[in-house]
């Protein structure tokens, strides 16, 4: 029924796609059988003795709202934490934020850094919600494509290439989401150069930075001269397998922390109290737990990418996150039909690359956070569909 001829939907809401991701993840949900690559969150739960923290939060009727900025006790903990795993100083009281998710801080991000018309230099492939954070805090995406022949991994002469007057930002994923690749500290020093040269900011998406396989991660907040130009974003989901809990955190220089927390405030008032307090346990005990995750998933990421070059499906060996981006183009299928077709005939669920940005189509996105006989059984199906294109 038509109540009245007027869009309420605000152009700019009326032009934002869906997200690709969504679409697949909604149609191999509605089939039997279906072995699910598609998802990019852990298939672990949660340790217990952080789910009791919650619990035990509630028991004692720990139930009202907490700071703007968090706990402080988390925001302690997590100062502790991000000195001691990755060398980097931050003050709890005014450089640190817990937010709803790694989401909400970088929507935060973009909100506090961009009047309308700046630009944001985006690296791509990337997760899916960094251009419409963008567009929606009133910026321009300009996008720049990392490519499979240097590892998915962004040149500084491809930024120099775009950056112009009114850049503020380089959103920069490290290890990445879809491709895994993981930057070392030699070449995160280069992105570092270029945006002191430029005077531009850098948006840290560290999400995985506890899912580093072959090295020890660098964190670009622990580059010199990179503290005060870094906005951090972190958090729970994957590193501690807590998607579920809606808990970030962005770690930023004072004055950018401080004017985040401005719309913060506004915006979600505090993070989850109860998912705040697991949170302090996770960090203070949850060290091990995360150890042995990191182990199983290296385990698998060895085992899937193997296989991929093994079948023919070309595939770079990914430093971190739970990701496989194996190139697909030996089919002559583009990256939706391949994940169409393989869902229809073969019920394995995967991420077609180019919803992920110019550079992704080609690939596909295999999330390995499933059990190794799970990933066995997949790869056989795929290994079976690629022989129609032989
Ligand atoms: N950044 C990246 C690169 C991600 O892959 C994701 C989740 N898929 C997020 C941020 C959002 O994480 P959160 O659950 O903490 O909001």
């Amino acid at each position: 029924m038509t109540l009245t001829k007027k869009s309420y939907v605000s152009k700019m809401v009326n032009e934002l796609k869906p997200s690709g991701i969504r679409r697949f993840f909604d149609l191999a949900a509605s089939m039997e059988g279906v072995i699910s690559l598609g998802v990019g969150e852990p298939d672990f739960v949660t340790p217990w003795h952080v789910r009791e923290e919650a619990i035990r939060s509630l028991e004692m009727g720990y139930t009202a709202y907490t700071p703007n900025a968090g706990l402080l006790e988390l925001r302690q903990e997590i100062a502790h934490y991000m000195e001691k795993e990755f060398d980097v100083s931050y003050h709890p009281q005014n450089e640190i934020i817990v937010t709803v998710g790694a989401s909400s801080a970088i929507d935060i991000a973009m909100r506090t850094i961009l009047d309308p018309g700046d630009e944001v230099i985006v690296v791509e492939p990337c997760f899916v919600s960094y251009v419409p954070m963008v567009e929606l805090a009133g910026g321009k995406a300009i996008t720049v494509q990392a490519t499979k022949e240097h590892d998915f991994k962004i040149l500084p002469s491809q930024l120099e290439a775009v950056v112009s007057e009114r850049t503020k930002a380089i959103m920069l994923c490290s290890p990445n989401n879809p491709t895994g690749t993981m930057l070392n500290k030699t070449e995160l020093e280069a992105i570092a150069q270029f945006a002191i040269e430029h005077d531009v900011l850098i948006i840290a998406d560290e999400i995985y930075a506890e899912l580093a396989y072959d090295e020890e991660y660098t964190s670009m907040a622990a580059i010199p001269g990179m503290h005060e130009r870094t906005i951090l974003v972190s958090g729970f989901s994957k590193g501690f397998a807590m998607t579920g809990w809606r808990l970030g955190f962005v770690c930023a220089p004072e004055p950018i922390a401080e004017a985040m927390l401005k719309i913060f405030q506004y915006q979600l008032m505090c993070a989850s109290t109860m998912s705040q307090y697991a949170a302090i346990e996770a960090l203070k005990n949850g060290r091990s737990e995360v150890e042995k995750m990191v182990k199983s998933y290296r385990r698998r990421r060895n085992f899937i990418v193997q296989s991929f070059n093994d079948m023919g499906l070309t595939c770079h060996n990914p430093g971190g996150a739970f990701y496989a981006f194996p190139s697909i183009k030996s089919t002559g299928l583009t990256s939706q039909e391949f994940a169409a077709q393989l869902l229809q005939q073969e019920k394995v669920a995967v991420v077609p690359g180019d919803v992920f940005g110019e550079s992704g189509e080609g690939h596909i996105r295999c999330s390995y956070a499933a059990s190794l006989e799970q990933l066995q059984e997949a790869l056989k199906r795929i290994e079976r569909f690629i022989q129609n294109f032989k």
